[in-house]
Formats: structure tokens, C-alpha cells, sequence
């Protein structure tokens, strides 16, 4: 069983990617994005409590993601693995994570990381937003918020994987099929 935290600062193409490598390695995939917008669109209170946050691009608190995150993995019980996309965003949820999983003796196997500068990412989240009807991708004030909140509580959690050696940095720029087979080269090597 694998688990894989796919990381990235946004608009590197984690969602994007995580499309094609869940069928590829037979993975449950979580974006906690994509829960967040699901709750939301069905205006549930989990949803209602989100929105704020996230239509100013801020993290949803912890306690709530975290809770959100552990409800999402119990529903899958047969699952081979996760790839979790956007999850963890702060050291507590990676603590938290962590705990988690060594409570179903478990672990995290890898974080790979899109790498891509700001600019190219601004540029590229304010082109989805003229589609995406994502609020948080349509106001460069909004975008730049979130890469604040990622400079300032995700970054570190380069150090903590880092530090467990399970980080492996690969290059996020290039065509959606040549980053596919660079995630997938590290996939196949652990
Ligand atoms: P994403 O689709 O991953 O870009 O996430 C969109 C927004 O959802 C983020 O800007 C946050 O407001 C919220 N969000 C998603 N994942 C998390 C997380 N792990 N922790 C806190 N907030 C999150």
C-alpha cells in the first residue's frame, strides 16, 4: 500500500495530475479543494463554514480540515492507497495526518512536489479562473493571498518531509504528459 501526498503551491497542476495517476497506481484520490467546492455547491454546513475562508483564499482551519480529511479516508476502507492532493497544507495537519495513519499502521510513503515559479502560476490560475467559476482563481488579490498563506504555513512542510526523507522535488513545467512520467519515474522507485 502506497501513500502519496502530492504537493505544490497553487495552479502547479496537482489536481491535474492526480487525474491520471490514480488510475495509473489504482489510487483513492482526496482533494480536500475538491470537497471543500463539493460542500459548498451543495450549501451543507460544512460548505457554509469553508466559503468565507475560501473565497478570501485563506486556509480553512485546521480542526475542520483535519476532521473533514480522517471522514473522507474512513469512507474508503478497501482502499490501496491514497494520493492526497491540497492535504496537508500546515505542519499540524501533517502531525495530524501522521498520528492518523500509525493508528491504521500506516504511513505517508512520499510527498512529491510540483515545483514551478510564482509568476508562471499567477499567470496560469488567473487564465482557469476565466473558466474554473473558482471566485478564489478570478482576483489577482485573492491568488496572491493564497501563495502568502503557502509561503507562510505550507513551505514548511518541505523541511518536515525533508526531514523524514520522503520529499522528492520534481520539476512542474513542461507538458501535462512529461510531468506525468516524472511523478511516475519516483512513484516506481519507492
Ligand atoms: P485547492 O483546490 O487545493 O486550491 O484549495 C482551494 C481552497 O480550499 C484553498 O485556498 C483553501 O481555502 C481551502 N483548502 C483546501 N485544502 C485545504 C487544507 N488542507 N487546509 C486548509 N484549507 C484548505
Amino acid at each position: 500500500m502506497i501513500n502519496i501526498v502530492l504537493f505544490g503551491k497553487p495552479g502547479a497542476g496537482k489536481g491535474t495530475q492526480a487525474e491520471f495517476l490514480k488510475g495509473k497506481y489504482n489510487l483513492t484520490h482526496l482533494s480536500t479543494g475538491d470537497i471543500f467546492r463539493f460542500n459548498m455547491k451543495n450549501d451543507t454546513a460544512l460548505g457554509q463554514l469553508a466559503k468565507s475562508y475560501i473565497e478570501q483564499g485563506d486556509l480553512v482551519p485546521d480542526e475542520v480540515t483535519i476532521k473533514m480529511l480522517e471522514d473522507e479516508v474512513a469512507k474508503n476502507p478497501d482502499s490501496k492507497g491514497f494520493l492526497f492532493d491540497g492535504f496537508p497544507r500546515t505542519i499540524a495537519q501533517a502531525e495530524a495526518l501522521d498520528v492518523f495513519l500509525a493508528g491504521k499502521d500506516q504511513s505517508i510513503t512520499a510527498t512529491i512536489a510540483l515545483e514551478a515559479d510564482d509568476e508562471i502560476l499567477v499567470a496560469r490560475l488567473l487564465e482557469r479562473g476565466k473558466t474554473s467559476g473558482r471566485i478564489d482563481d478570478q482576483d489577482e488579490e485573492k491568488i496572491r493571498n493564497r501563495y502568502q498563506e503557502y509561503n507562510e504555513k505550507t513551505a514548511p512542510l518541505m523541511e518536515y518531509y525533508t526531514n523524514q526523507n520522503k520529499f522528492y522535488p520534481v520539476n512542474g513545467i513542461g507538458s501535462i504528459a512529461e510531468i506525468t512520467e516524472r511523478l511516475s519515474t519516483v512513484i516506481e522507485s519507492l
